[in-house]
């Protein structure tokens, strides 16, 4: 059992990311104790499926002995080698080539970040170096979609579009613009994938031209948005707005730190799209949650204009721990494990969670079910027809959550009556049928 020492001890010391600290505090922590495949074990011995993957990272599972012993050994060689001085490590120089080798088109160009929020960071300034080094400094204006997420570092949170990262902080992003979602199930415009596409196209025209196009330096997108409640656009939305970009001469940046690394079925999901983007960010999947690590990727055009633009000035972008060798370490044993069959039996056992969750969609509190291989989401309505969404108050997400939690399952509770489910691509085939059988008993149990 977990000593009441423990919660008292997080309760007075442990701030916790995205919560209400006083609710959090009232409700008091749940300590996870150890894990191995999908399956996690709390303090009190209760064993759930994570339906979550931690928090869409744990993409190859828990346990992987491959990754705790490339771990260790870089720790025992050499745990720490700075990137400044031109100095380097064997695994984040072969991690880098590995990588550039597998990315769309002529991202050949990494650089390593702690996270996700610090990769999204880290490609406005480099993205700021580029139109200076290209003599258009003036090109200052970012432009992402409604819904979307980017991170909540002090200048990416800007490009984030979620409310609830805005609220209270009083930071300004009047360089920073949004165009609505594709968002299919709530779409003004309807649910018709080609008006859909066309409506996008048109929002970005329409702000690029009230900005000036002399002034829009970049566009971001998720290739899914995650964080917005798995909102999955149209076959061809991310072509179409990649295409829009280059005729616009703006910056097209993918945003995968959640759909990367086979959350999708093909390493990027850009691949999915046949979409080569300007710079693409990644974290999560890339060290699979056991050690902090993101990536900046960038353009043989991005990265030559930076490089010449300087020529023998340092540029001023850096963190102590960019390219950390023990996460490299651990991002080299992950792509193995990927290409080892992980990316393979993910694409399977998503083509079964997405199988298994539709069969759900006759459930009176299901409006919506959505998704692309091992990332899906059901939104949740009391009046189908009117798509009235589940009132937060009567029916919180926490007690959704609590009530999963309490069938054996973890999946991400969205507040506004969204199911979020990312599971590890390790998952069985019996392990994603009772994710669903479990989400069944939890729908039944919801108002
Ligand atoms: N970008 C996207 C698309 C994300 O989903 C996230 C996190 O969920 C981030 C950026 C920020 O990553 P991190 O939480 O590692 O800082």
């Amino acid at each position: 059992m977990l000593s009441n020492s423990l919660i008292e001890l997080d309760r007075a010391h442990l701030v916790h990311p995205v919560a209400s600290y006083r609710g959090h505090e009232k409700a008091g922590v749940r300590v996870l104790k150890s894990a191995k495949g999908a399956t996690v074990t709390d303090a009190s011995g209760k064993q759930l499926l994570d339906g979550f993957a931690g928090l869409w990272c744990v993409n190859a599972g828990y346990g992987q002995e491959s990754i705790v012993e490339a771990a260790t050994q870089q720790m025992r060689e050499l745990p720490y080698a700075t990137g400044y001085f031109s100095l380097g490590s064997e695994p984040a120089i072969r991690l880098a080539a590995e990588l550039a080798d597998r990315t769309p088109g002529d991202l050949n160009h990494v650089y390593f970040t702690l996270g996700g929020s610090d990769a999204v960071d880290s490609t406005i300034r480099f993205i700021r170096y580029y139109y200076h080094c290209k003599g258009t400094p003036q090109k200052d204006q970012f432009i992402s979609v409604e819904q979307g997420y980017h991170g909540s570092s002090t200048v990416g949170a800007g490009l984030t579009a979620l409310p609830l990262f805005h609220a209270g902080f009083g930071l300004p992003f009047d360089w920073q613009h949004k165009i609505p979602s594709h968002y299919a199930y709530r779409n003004p415009v309807g649910n018709d994938p080609a008006t859909i596409i066309a409506a996008s196209v048109a929002a970005l025209r329409a702000k690029v031209e009230e900005l000036g196009a002399d002034r829009v330096a970049a566009f971001y997108v998720e290739p899914i948005q995650g964080s917005g409640g798995v909102i999955v656009p149209p076959d061809g939305w991310l072509k179409a707005m990649r295409d829009t970009c280059a005729e616009l001469d703006i910056l097209f940046i993918a945003d995968e730190v959640i759909t990367g690394f086979g959350r999708t079925g093909p390493l990027f999901a850009c691949a999915d799209d046949g979409v080569v983007p300007d710079m693409m960010t990644t974290a999560k999947g890339l060290t699979s949650g056991y050690v902090p690590m993101g990536a900046v990727f960038m353009s043989d055009k991005i990265y030559n204009t930076i490089a010449d633009g300087a020529g023998a000035a340092a540029i001023g972008h850096g963190y102590t721990y960019s390219a950390h060798p023990v996460s490299a370490a651990v991002g080299l044993a992950v792509l193995k494990l990927y290409e080892g069959g992980l990316l393979e039996n993910g694409r399977k056992m998503g083509a079964r969670l997405m199988a298994g969750l539709e069969s759900l969609r006759d459930h009176p509190l299901v409006g919506d079910v959505r998704g692309r291989g091992m990332l899906a989401a059901i939104e949740m309505v009391v009046d189908k027809d009117k798509k009235t969404p589940l009132p937060a108050a009567a029916e919180p997400a926490k007690r959704v959550f609590d009530r999963a939690w309490d069938n054996g399952l973890v999946i991400r509770a969205f507040a506004n009556g969204i199911l979020g489910y990312a599971p590890p691509l390790c998952c069985t085939e019996s392990e994603i049928d009772a994710i669903v059988e479990r989400t069944a008993k939890t729908l039944d149990q919801t108002m």
